[in-house]
């Protein structure tokens, strides 16, 4: 079994191609995003955001080293959900709200080095898929198949609009356009593991791509990394 990382840009349909594809080929899917959202929510929670959106970390630090996030797959709808101290607040790390202050969370240093501890920790016997900004370049820089998820920023934007609206968010298109480049901008320029491309990543560019010529695209890679293990390993014996 191999590993297989996902990063790219905010709202690019990574989880949902990382997801499909795990289920596809029998492996554990994990969205780290949605740990960030978590931990978010711990936060707004608390009332741990000043009204200049900083975020008082000492009391942060000692929530989180309390806190318990996990995610399970519901197997009534084969969604992941996520759960903060036993709690389902799936729809909750969803909103604007947590997606407004999500990437200041995810920038502090202590925030990035207890979310990586507990993804390496998941993933170390391989057979996973784990979408998120610094999977390839930190949390898995030896993972087997790498795949960096990017389109326009138009595209991305319309496609979380539709989402968000499908759930009833009172948003307008410009918020969440605002927002996905808010939040592209801090996750790239960030001191921690900044979202950057690994050198060994194959890029998908879906602005113009149909979710079958992803999966398509995908298990084909998804079988030659797992062939090229194969030919290593049998010769390694050798
Ligand atoms: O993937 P999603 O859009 O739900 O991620 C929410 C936010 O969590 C990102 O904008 C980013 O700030 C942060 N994140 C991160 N590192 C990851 C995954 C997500 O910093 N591995």
């Amino acid at each position: 079994m191999i590993t297989i990382a996902f990063d790219g840009y905010s709202s690019c349909g990574k989880s949902t191609m990382a997801r499909q594809l795990a289920a596809t080929i029998g492996y554990t899917f994990v969205d780290t995003g949605a740990m960030y959202r978590a931990v978010t929510l711990l936060a707004l929670r608390n009332g741990l955001f000043s009204a200049d959106g900083k975020v008082n970390e000492p009391q942060l630090r000692s929530l989180l080293d309390k806190a318990v996030i996990t995610q399970r797959s519901n197997p009534q709808s084969g969604q992941t959900e996520t759960f903060l101290n036993g709690e389902n607040v799936e729809g909750e790390i969803r909103t604007m709200e947590v997606s407004d202050r999500v990437s200041i969370v995810a920038a502090l240093p202590f925030v990035r080095t207890e979310m990586v501890r507990q993804q390496q920790a998941m993933g170390q016997n391989g057979g996973i898929v784990m979408d998120g900004r610094d999977i390839g370049t930190t949390v898995f820089p030896n993972a087997e198949m790498k795949i960096f998820v990017t389109a326009t920023p138009e595209v991305r934007a319309q496609r979380r609009y539709l989402e968000l609206k499908g759930k009833g968010e009172d948003v307008t298109l410009e918020e969440v356009l605002r927002n996905l480049e808010e939040r592209d901008y801090i996750d790239s320029h960030r001191e921690v593991s900044p979202l950057r491309q690994a050198p060994d990543a194959v890029v998908l560019d879906n602005t113009n791509l149909t979710r079958e010529e992803q999966s398509a695209m995908l298990l084909a890679l998804y079988k030659l990394r797992s062939e090229n293990i194969g030919v290593r390993s049998k010769g390694s014996k050798e």
